[in-house]
C-alpha cells in the first residue's frame, strides 16, 4: 500500500515516479523522471489520460519575448513547471471528503478549467473568476500540467465530469471549444445573423459550431486552407470563403443586401484579419476578439465609431462554457477524428510542439497521450 498523508489509496499500487516534461526555460523542455505528487486532504491526483498542445505551449516554449520580438514580455511558463492545460484524467486518488465535496467517486473521467482562480481577488470575489488577477494557470504558473503521467488537482481548480464514451483526446477538446463557446457567448447571436468566423484553426472551428448550436442564419468561414474549409463545413459552416483567392468583404455584402455581416469572430492571430473584421460588418454590428497577436494590428478606428458605431469585444478562456463544451463533444456535431489530426506519446512531446509550431505541418489538433 502507498502511504497517503490523510488521502486514500485508491490504486493500491501509485508508483512513485512518472515521466513529465519540464519547462527549464525557453527551448529547454526535457521529459524526465519525477516524483509522483501525492494528494492531500483537499486534494485529488488523476492519472492523465490526454492532453492537447495549444499554441500558448508553442509559443511559451519558444520563450514568450523571442517569440513577441520583445524581450520586456516575461516568459509565460515559470521554470521547473510541467506544461499542458488541455487534459483530461482519470481520478486515481483522494480523500473522501474531497471525493464527496467536489461529488466525484474514482475512476471517473474529469476534465479542470486551465485557470486555477485564487477566489480571493476582486475579479474572483465578483464572480469573473476567469479574469482572476494573479491568473495562476496549469502548465504556465503556480500549478504543473498534464505533459506527464499524473497531475495534481489542487482545491480551487474548477473541475467538470467527462463522459467517458468520448476517446480522451477528444474529450481534452473540451478547453480550446469551451474557449470558442465563450467567444459565441460575448457576440450575442440571433437567429437572424450572419455570422462570420476568421480562422479555421481548433478556435476557429469551435466557433462555428458554437454560432451553429445558437442557430444563426448563416455561418460563414474564412481562412487560407482548403482543407481547413472542408473541416469549416463539416463543424457547421454554411459558407466558405478562401481569403488567398477570393473576395471575403464582397462575398458576405452580396448575402446581406450589401449591408455587411451582423458577426465577426477573430480567431486567426493575424493583424490583417482585424480590418477584415471592421470592414467586412455592417452598421451596429459586433466583433469579438480572442486571438493573441504576434505583432500590433493597425486599424482605422474612425470605422467603430463615426462609421458603424460597432460593439467591439474581447474574450478570454471559457467560463461557464464547460458543461456545454462537453456536452457539444458528446453530440458528436463536431468531426473529432479529422479535428484531432496528430497524436503523440509523451516520449514525441517536441515533435508535438513543434508540429503545432509549423504553419504548413498540415495539423488541427495534436494530441498528447501520455
Ligand atoms: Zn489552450
Ligand atoms: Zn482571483
Amino acid at each position: 500500500m502507498t502511504s497517503l498523508a490523510e488521502g486514500v489509496d485508491t490504486s493500491g499500487a501509485l508508483p512513485t515516479t512518472m515521466r513529465a516534461v519540464v519547462c527549464h526555460g525557453p527551448e529547454n523542455y526535457t521529459l524526465e523522471q519525477v516524483p509522483v505528487p501525492r494528494p492531500g486532504q483537499n486534494e485529488l491526483l488523476i492519472r492523465v489520460e490526454a492532453v492537447g498542445v495549444c499554441a500558448s505551449d508553442v509559443k511559451c516554449y519558444h520563450g514568450a519575448a523571442k517569440f513577441w520580438g520583445d524581450e520586456n514580455r516575461p516568459s509565460w511558463a515559470e521554470t521547473g513547471i510541467i506544461p499542458g492545460h488541455e487534459f483530461v484524467g482519470i481520478v486515481v486518488a483522494g480523500s473522501e471528503e474531497e471525493l464527496s465535496r467536489r461529488r466525484l467517486s474514482l475512476g471517473e473521467r474529469i476534465v479542470c478549467e486551465q485557470i486555477v482562480p485564487c477566489e480571493e481577488c476582486r475579479y474572483c470575489r465578483r464572480g469573473q473568476y476567469w479574469m482572476c488577477a494573479p491568473h495562476e494557470m496549469f502548465g504556465f504558473r503556480g500549478f504543473n500540467g498534464a505533459m506527464a503521467e499524473y497531475l495534481l488537482v489542487p482545491a480551487r481548480a474548477r473541475v467538470h465530469a467527462a463522459p467517458s464514451s468520448l476517446p480522451a483526446h477528444h474529450a481534452a477538446f473540451a478547453e480550446p471549444l469551451s474557449c470558442a463557446l465563450h467567444a459565441v457567448e460575448r457576440a450575442d447571436i440571433k437567429f437572424e445573423d450572419v455570422v462570420v468566423v476568421a480562422g479555421c484553426g481548433p478556435i476557429g472551428l469551435g466557433m462555428i459550431a458554437g454560432a451553429r448550436a445558437k442557430n444563426a442564419a448563416t455561418v460563414v468561414a474564412l481562412d487560407m486552407a482548403d482543407e481547413k474549409l472542408a473541416l469549416a463545413k463539416k463543424c457547421g459552416a454554411d459558407v466558405t470563403i478562401n481569403i488567398s483567392n477570393q473576395d471575403a468583404i464582397q462575398i458576405v455584402k452580396d448575402l446581406t443586401e450589401g449591408y455587411g455581416a451582423d458577426v465577426y469572430l477573430e480567431a486567426t492571430g493575424h493583424p490583417s484579419a482585424v480590418p477584415q473584421g471592421l470592414n467586412i460588418l455592417r452598421k451596429l454590428g459586433t466583433y469579438v476578439e480572442y486571438s493573441v497577436f504576434r505583432s500590433e494590428a493597425t486599424v482605422d478606428w474612425s470605422i467603430i465609431g463615426d462609421d458603424k458605431e460597432l460593439n467591439v469585444l474581447g474574450a478570454h478562456l471559457g467560463p461557464h462554457c464547460w458543461p456545454a463544451a462537453l456536452k457539444l463533444l458528446e453530440s458528436g456535431a463536431l468531426p473529432m477524428d479529422e479535428i484531432c489530426s496528430h497524436q503523440f506519446f509523451l516520449e514525441g512531446f517536441l515533435d508535438a510542439i513543434n508540429l503545432v509550431g509549423n504553419p504548413t505541418g498540415g495539423s488541427v489538433k495534436v494530441s498528447i497521450l501520455p
